[in-house]
């Protein structure tokens, strides 16, 4: 089954790749990145990587270079009404514009450097598999259930109407706008006929209800399981699980199918045939964590190797999964997943036994960012209030907006982005703190030395010392600091080791030390400068992997440094058509720790690591937005 399907040079690629990795299995734990699914409904703006894409690949890279075997997985969410609603007005089928964005979504991720094992999509034939072992476990555990419903339509067109194009009054809080699933102002869950003055987002019509049978989550079914559960977790940010333990207080059963031909078909007798049916495509998503792990596993030769990171009670038990989001999704991985895992685990309030895939692996902790703006407004494709990842690469370097998304993201805040900032960041701190570090530092040794000049036999002066300890210890501080989730207050310490190595070169300056006699002392200066060059670029070298690349080489280094994903065509493992995913072999590169320069490797006078931005950018960046 493993083979089905796949080109000669594509298996010899993965068999690579899971040759290496078992080798170090011995000394790793394993660690799953589960990455929010972007929707393949049109291209990702910088908003988007900047809440999960960015946070994700910097925890990941870290966790790697620190020594864990890592599994860091994603795909595009394809199925769902809107993707149908687009498709119609294109007059194309929901497959076509599917598979146009989800190449677009995974070209712009690879443009970013992300570092995914696997970034796959939810049509395939792996994922449908999985989504209906799952459906199946909880059916039979009791855990879904079917009812009677009423249903919108369109009176014009005698379609369903998705929940996402009804709006209405919040009967909870009286928001004006809240969406048929869910009131964006306090955070409930919602039906569509519950909405005061329900109206289309299409057309504007009221939506006629009709009924329909459908099947429900018994979400109140794992109130207690999850409640305890919750209660275990720590390190959680606040408002994440104090948001999820007051949604246990009033948990309504959770329509988990559709009136939709789009989507995945429910494995059911009497349904399974079903055109009009459909899984919804919030329970398809979220089981993409999974499913992407299993797809990889059969990919990597060994179908099984998935359980390192999902199997409860097996080589997984010790297994930790960290999960990355917008604050719009908490609910979905805080209480939906968690449920749909306890309840196929037989786990819920009514117990069960596990299905034919074991007991599961829960969350450790749920990552949540909050929202990124741009200039003081909800970016919208609508209005062009909006910069593409795109776009942004065709003008910019992807590490320069890695940089502002560590240094100035809606880590814990909701954050603006602006031009002006932007364009501050790039060039006060990044081509004035770290890029002119670098560069006057291996400048002047290549002009006097023409290579990394020796430590004089009369030793390191007590500056010399402090400075090489400030870089140091920065492994552990900047490490901590990446494992509790707080990357702003990381790269700040990362940035604090190149600000005190300017500090120590200006104090030093050894451009003064011209006669024969002290071209020793000028030697020991850059030796213990390049050292701490090189220390602060593994330090970055999760936020700027494409830079440190660079260093690494203008520091007369050779190989990988910071592995970059490919995009492989693969085929289908399930016979369906083939697709572009993104994946890497990162066994390879930089550990987390000081590694000793070479005395008298040779080094070339250093090209410009970052590129400087003028001042006219801000306005021509204004230009292009609408009002
Ligand atoms: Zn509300």
């Amino acid at each position: 089954m493993a083979s089905l399907g796949r080109t000669e040079p594509e298996r010899a690629y993965w068999f690579a790749i899971s040759q290496r990795r078992s080798l170090g299995l011995l000394f790793m734990s394993h660690v799953l990145a589960a990455v929010a699914w972007p929707y393949a409904n049109g291209p990702r703006h910088i908003g988007h990587v900047s809440g999960f894409g960015v946070p994700s690949d910097v925890f990941s890279r870290y966790m790697r270079m620190a020594g864990h075997d890592v599994l860091m997985v994603s795909g595009t969410d394809e199925h769902g009404t809107p993707i149908q609603v687009q498709a119609d007005k294109e007059g194309v089928s929901p497959r076509e514009l599917a598979d146009r964005y989800n190449r677009v979504i995974v070209e712009d991720l690879h443009g970013l450097g992300l570092s995914y094992d696997l970034f796959t999509r939810t049509t395939t034939g792996n994922h449908y598999a999985v989504v209906q072992e799952l459906f199946e476990g909880l059916h039979r555990n009791g855990y879904i259930v079917p009812k009677v419903t009423m249903g919108a339509i369109s009176p014009s067109t005698g379609r369903t109407l998705p929940d996402r194009y009804i709006e209405g009054t919040c009967p909870i809080c009286g928001y004006d706008s809240a969406r048929g699933d869910q009131c964006d102002n306090c955070g409930n869950q919602l039906d569509p006929i519950d909405l005061v003055n329900p109206r289309s987002k299409i057309n504007g019509e009221t939506p006629e209800f009709v009924e329909t049978e459908h099947f429900f989550l018994d979400l109140p079914g794992f109130a207690e399981s999850l409640g305890r559960w919750l209660d275990t977790r720590e390190g959680w940010r606040t408002n994440v699980l104090r948001f999820s333990k007051n949604l246990l207080g009033d948990l309504q059963p959770r329509a988990i199918t559709r009136d939709l031909e789009w989507g995945v078909p429910i494995p059911l007798d009497g349904w399974r045939d079903r055109n009009d049916k459909r899984i919804y495509v919030w329970f398809d998503a979220v089981i993409g964590y999974l499913s992407a792990s299993i797809e990889w596993a059969r990919r990597s030769g060994d179908p099984e190797a998935w359980r390192r990171w999902w199997a409860a009670d097996g080589e997984g038990k010790d297994a930790t999964g960290y999960y990355f989001m917008g604050k719009d999704n908490i609910v979905f991985h805080s209480v939906i997943w968690p449920a749909l895992l306890l309840g196929y685990s037989g786990e819920g309030d009514r117990d069960g036994t596990p299905g034919e895939m074991g007991r599961l692996n829960l969350p450790t902790e749920v990552v949540s960012s909050e929202f990124l703006t741009m200039e003081g407004r909800k970016f919208s494709s609508s209005r062009q209030v909006v910069i593409y990842v795109r776009d942004f690469l065709d003008r910019y370097d992807a590490d320069a907006l890695r940089y502002f998304i560590a240094v100035a993201g809606p880590e814990s805040n909701d954050t603006d982005f602006t031009w002006s900032e932007f364009l501050r960041r790039n060039n006060d701190e990044l081509v004035a703190g770290w890029g002119n570090l670098v560069n006057r530092s291996i400048s002047m040794a290549a002009k006097n030395f023409g290579a990394i000049p020796p430590v004089d036999p009369a030793g390191l002066t007590e500056a010399d010392e402090a400075l090489l300890a400030v870089a140091r210890t920065g492994f552990a501080t900047v490490g901590n600091l990446i494992e509790r989730h707080r990357q702003k207050a990381a790269i700040g310490e990362a940035m604090r080791v190149v600000a005190e190595a300017n500090k120590y070169l200006s104090d030093q300056a050894p451009w003064k030390l011209k006669g024969e006699d002290q071209k020793a002392r000028m030697g020991t200066i850059l030796h213990v400068a390049l050292q701490v060059v090189s220390d602060a670029n593994t330090l970055l070298t999760p936020f700027l992997p494409h830079s440190a690349q660079q260093v690494h080489e203008l520091l007369g280094g050779t190989g990988v440094h910071a592995p970059m994903p490919s995009i492989v065509q693969v085929e289908d493992l399930d016979g369906g058509p083939s697709y572009p995913v993104l994946t890497g072999d990162y066994t390879v590169g930089a550990r987390w720790e000081s590694t000793p320069i070479e005395a008298g490797r040779p080094l070339a006078p250093p090209k410009p690591v970052f590129r400087k931005l003028d001042p006219s950018i801000v306005d021509e960046e204004l230009a292009r937005l609408g009002s």
